[in-house]
């Protein structure tokens, strides 16, 4: 059937722009619809710092030239985690923890120039309501603009790029082995605020700092990123279990006494709030004729919560994978099924390992991470390696063992110890994703005992 375009990505952020780069320089006609203005697309509340193994991942994949000058505004060399008692800190450090801070608007609009100068159109100032379905498959969207009557558009293919909402995820049936619902315990809430801080200087603007403090941020942290010497990103993110606090009243609170009193008087430039899923990635991202890309697909950190650089590899393994298979002519689940391993190799495996350990974060104390801080248990090259592979090297073998000898707190070097082989367990079933649908349910099985167990850990 004659369809209006190949391909139609709901959500012009990072992660469908990406896609829609991606296809449009491969010759597809491609058609990306945001809700904002077209000059708006990109603004966005976040803490607009990314490293820079991002960008080179994906001009490796997809070919992407050079940022122009201005989006970045401050080259990063490192972060520092900063423990509860504030005294005793980690510092990141190393070619993988270089990045940049940028301006989020700025980045945003060049990856939408980036696919508009591929070929991709772009429909800006235009809801999208409804996924249309052809015999039970997706066959398009029902979009609506400020004025005139609701448009319906076909496609081979749609990609739910929407973001944290998932608008059509959400749409997809009942029979689908999509999710659709991401359960409330699997979100962040966060707050922040940029400031020009005219009165206080930050002598290190090249690191940005994490601070942990498990009685205020249960689950989440506090940010200091600077953008400048005289300008900073500061906000804080609680995960939301259960009695979970308001991440603008911690920042009120907490965080203005704790940081923001202490740097005089300040001009507030943006203050907002927003949402993010941390998880693990949704376990199958796409369906016939139907796909999804970053935080609609949960391709987010789950320790630090960055999204910017995942949504664009997803993007970039999404928009290669339906290349493929529209030049097969077969936009099935089975043809697009390709792009789950995709993603799961180069990122999944390594999200899925950090999830784990991000429950264990939530039943520790502050006492307990000042103590790993303080002995050194972790240390920040291993932890590096961690959350740049998801492979977990701490915590096991005769040395760990020997050093639990020599310290207090065995119970909490043991569950280090127990969350780390979990962390290896689920990577490897991550390594280990099924060939084609048929196999989702048993590998979905395989997690059950994972999780279970991380959740007691
Ligand atoms: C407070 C906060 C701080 C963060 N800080 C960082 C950080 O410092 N570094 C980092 O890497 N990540 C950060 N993240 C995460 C990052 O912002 C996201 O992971 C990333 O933007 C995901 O890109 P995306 O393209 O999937 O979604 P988005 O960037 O959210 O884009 C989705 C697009 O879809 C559009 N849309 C939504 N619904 C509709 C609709 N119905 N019709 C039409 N259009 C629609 C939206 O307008 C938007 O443009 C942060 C997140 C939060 C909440």
């Amino acid at each position: 059937m004659a369809t209006d375009y190949d391909v139609i990505i709901a959500g012009a952020g990072t992660g469908g722009a990406t896609t829609a780069y991606t296809l449009a320089k491969r010759g597809h006609s491609v058609l990306f619809i945001d809700r904002k203005e077209r000059d708006n697309i990109g603004n966005k509340t976040c803490g607009d710092a990314l490293g820079s193994h991002h960008i080179t991942q994906l001009r490796d994949l997809v070919d992407i030239p050079e940022l122009p000058k201005g989006i970045v505004e401050y080259e990063v060399n490192g972060i520092d985690l900063i423990a509860p008692d504030r005294e005793h800190r980690l510092r990141m450090e190393g070619p993988t923890t270089t990045g940049m801070s940028f301006n989020r608007l700025k980045m945003g609009q060049w990856f939408v120039e980036l696919a508009e100068k591929a070929g991709a159109e772009s429909m800006a100032s235009t809801r999208v309501k409804k996924l249309l379905f052809d015999d039970g498959k997706v066959s398009g969207l029902r979009v609506s603009k400020e004025k005139g009557p609701d448009k319906d558009i076909t496609a081979r293919v749609v990609v739910d790029a929407t973001g944290a909402t998932g608008v059509l995820r959400m749409q997809m049936p009942e029979t689908s082995p999509m999710e659709r619902h991401i359960a409330s315990e699997d979100r962040m809430v966060a707050w922040r605020d940029i400031y020009e801080t005219p009165d206080f200087t930050f002598d290190t603007p090249d690191y940005l700092d994490i601070f942990w403090n498990q009685d205020e941020t249960l689950g989440g942290y506090t940010w200091v990123f600077p953008q400048g010497k005289n300008r900073v990103n500061v906000g804080n993110g609680v995960m939301t279990i259960k009695g979970h606090r308001n991440p603008k009243d911690i920042q009120n609170d907490f965080v203005k006494k704790t940081w923001i009193d202490t740097w005089g008087e300040v001009e507030v430039l943006d203050s907002s709030g927003g949402v993010a899923p941390i998880r693990r990635p949704i376990d199958t991202m796409v369906d016939d004729n139907f796909v999804l890309v970053g935080d609609a697909a949960c391709q987010v950190n789950p320790i630090h919560g960055g999204g910017i650089g995942s949504s664009m590899l997803g993007g970039a393994h999404a928009g290669i994978t339906i290349s493929e298979a529209l030049e097969r002519n077969d936009t099935s689940i089975e043809s697009l099924w390709k792009y789950n391993p995709r993603y799961h190799n180069s990122y999944g495996g390594k999200q899925a390992a950090l999830d784990v350990f991000r429950w264990f974060l939530l039943n520790i104390t502050n006492d307990d991470i000042d103590f790993a801080f303080k002995k050194q248990i972790i240390k920040a090259s291993d932890l590096l390696d961690t959350s740049m592979t998801g492979e977990v090297k701490f915590g096991a073998g005769e040395k760990f063992k020997r050093l639990v000898s020599g310290f207090g707190k065995i119970p909490l070097l043991m569950r280090i110890s127990k969350v780390a082989t979990l962390m290896n367990d689920i990577r490897a079933v991550y390594l280990d994703y099924p060939e084609s649908p048929k196999g989702l349910d048993a590998w979905k099985a395989r997690l059950v005992p994972i999780y279970e167990a991380a959740k007691a850990a």
